[in-house]
């Protein structure tokens, strides 16, 4: 999206996971606490389960046309997004496998004193916190949105919907940025919000300079 599309934004939504840090160790151990739990509730191996969410995941994404999120698998498979979060929540350990890193705080607390800046994610609230604030981000946050608000996963327009409501924003005025399209940024943009596809340390500190014109 070329700069000159971004001069009336009012505020910036972030998605959490793969957008303000990357990390592929921990992404798959979300992904191997996603598959223990489906093993559990279909009476599965673990390596079943793997392949049978690899499958459904292939399925759903064929047939909708657009890639699929963990979610939408374990409600496929019969599982329970509340259970599955909850089991997520006793057991992952973001701190383990996550570092900080102080370009990104540098980064996110130079937008915040120009923008309100938000996080709107399909992980849930108590991990969320713990990522945040183990990444020294928290306090660059003027609110979060998580999948427990509503337990409806995105890509939801809905929920989309009630994210612009609640930050008091028009879809103009909205920037959405995250690491995957259909998930973070398909709804908004048709919603008529400005997008940004970052999927790493360089696209996320471009930001910066895309915004470089925008004065509030
Ligand atoms: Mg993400």
């Amino acid at each position: 999206m070329s700069a000159l599309a971004y001069t009336e934004i009012r505020g910036i939504v972030f998605d959490l996971d793969g957008t303000l840090y990357v990390c592929d160790r921990f992404a798959a151990e979300i992904q191997n606490a996603a598959t223990t739990y489906i093993a559990e509730i279909k009476g599965l191996s673990h390596e079943d389960a793997g392949l049978a969410m690899a499958a459904t995941r292939q399925r759903l994404t064929e047939q909708s046309g657009i890639v699929q999120t963990i979610s939408a698998v374990c409600t496929e498979l019969g599982g329970s997004v509340q259970a599955m979060h909850r089991y997520f929540a006793e057991t992952l350990r973001p701190e383990t496998y996550l570092v900080r890193d102080e370009r990104i705080i540098q980064l996110l607390e130079r937008l915040a004193k120009r923008f309100p800046l938000y996080i709107y994610t399909n992980n849930n609230r108590i991990l969320t916190a713990r990522i945040m604030g183990y990444l020294g981000l928290d306090h660059t946050m003027r609110g979060t949105f998580t999948i427990d608000d509503e337990w409806r996963a995105k890509p939801n327009e809905e929920m989309a919907k009630r994210v612009l409501k609640e930050i008091g924003l028009a879809p103009e005025e909205a920037l959405f940025v995250g690491d995957r399209y259909d998930v973070d940024l398909r709804v908004p943009e048709q919603l008529g919000c400005p997008v940004y596809l970052s999927q790493n340390l360089e696209q996320l500190l471009r930001l910066e300079e895309l915004l470089a014109g925008v004065t509030v």
